[in-house]
């Protein structure tokens, strides 16, 4: 028979609160739980608009009575607070959001025309995937974000925005973090961020970024059929290049990117973005080019060229404008659609890449 006598020193920790996060159900899991707990499914539609179109902690949610407490003692709530920001020269405004457990992650709002922003959107506590370009890949992976953890720092950007009398109209999922890493909470975010009962962002404003995790790629067209914006970081015209730059590349080669490419679903005049940081000397040259318009022809895309942003460390340098704008003619020379995404926020190091709290800061 097992002992259940217990040693002075022994550290009994607290049990780990197995109850789901209910910022992080989306609609129909939500329904699932409050049939399970007794509510009944056809109070859904008012906590989940409650909970993500009015942003209402579950008590202040009008007409819940009773069933407030049962939803609260079934489920626990991700708390996401603004723990510092950083204003840039351009307007560019570096948030620090911490998680419940202490955790910390970046996010970006960046003013776009007429009083709307966008947010760059953090995924997870670090990366895995180091690429070597990028601040967020020296820091190693401590833990994947939960939905309910992503959808709240929407939540906090929305109501940051709306203080200034503007509006946040578009998520890009290019935060700390590969999205495509832990799918399931970047697919259950995305779904509740697009429910109509909720924060009803359209498909056209969200933009899912990915390294390149193959399988889930086509898992995201699947679930999303072409509607939410993909963007591939490619970042090389050849395999040599991209795997020097990119460990991931090592399992998912060109080939590779392209057939998922080539099979994404692209409704409409929908294009794929094509991420390209440019970094002089590595992946600028006339063979690299060729090599990346050959890559991209016959797929429906738009290459978005990315001058690198410098962080402490960096085994790269920033290219000059000229030096940006010559990969930009060498591409038109190709006939490959591109445009050019000019820095906004290095003036807090909340740039492209320069995601990775303190201790590594723009230089
Ligand atoms: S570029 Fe993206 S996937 Fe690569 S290390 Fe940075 S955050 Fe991770």
């Amino acid at each position: 028979m097992a002992s259940t006598k217990t040693d002075l020193l022994t550290v009994v920790e607290p049990a780990p609160d197995r109850r789901p996060d209910l910022l992080g159900l989306t609609r129909p899991n939500l329904e699932a739980l409050l049939d399970r707990v007794g509510v009944g499914r056809k109070h859904a539609k008012r906590v989940f608009r409650g909970l993500h179109g009015r942003r209402l902690p579950l008590h202040a949610i009008p007409d819940l009575g009773r069933h407030a407490a049962v939803i609260a003692d079934a489920t626990r709530q991700a708390s996401v607070t603004v723990e510092s920001s950083q204003r840039s020269d351009d307007g560019t405004e570096k948030l620090v959001f911490r998680m419940a457990d202490g955790a910390r992650v970046e996010g970006v709002l960046i003013p776009m025309r007429a009083g709307r922003v966008t947010l760059c959107v953090s995924s997870q506590v670090g990366c895995a995937m180091a690429c070597r370009f990028c601040a967020t890949g020296t820091m190693g992976l401590s833990r994947g974000l939960e939905a309910g953890e992503i959808v709240a720092q929407v939540h906090a950007a929305i109501e940051r925005v709306a203080a200034s009398g503007d509006q946040l109209r578009n998520i890009v999922f290019m935060g700390m973090g590969e999205p495509l890493h832990h799918y399931p909470a970047t697919r259950d975010a995305v779904r509740i961020l697009r429910d109509d009962a909720g924060p009803c962002f359209k498909a056209r404003h969200i933009t899912v970024s990915t390294v390149g995790v193959v399988p889930k790629m086509r898992q995201f067209a699947r679930d999303f059929d072409g509607r939410v914006q993909l963007a591939l970081s490619l970042h090389a015209g050849t395999d040599a290049t991209r795997q020097a730059i990119i460990p991931l590349a090592a399992r998912y080669d060109m080939a590779a990117l392209r057939r998922a490419c080539l099979d994404h679903p692209l409704p409409g005049t929908r294009k794929l973005m094509i991420e390209y940081v440019v970094l002089p000397g590595v992946n600028d040259g006339e063979a690299e080019i060729d090599a990346l318009a050959e890559w991209t022809r016959d797929l429906p895309c738009l290459v978005n060229l990315i001058p690198f942003n410098p962080f402490v460390g960096a085994p790269f340098r920033a290219p000059t404008a000229a030096e940006v704008t010559r990969v930009g003619a060498q591409l038109r020379g190709r006939r490959v659609p591109h445009s050019i995404r000019w820095p906004r926020g290095r003036g807090v190091a909340g740039a492209c890449g320069q995601l990775a709290l303190e201790g590594v800061a723009a230089n």
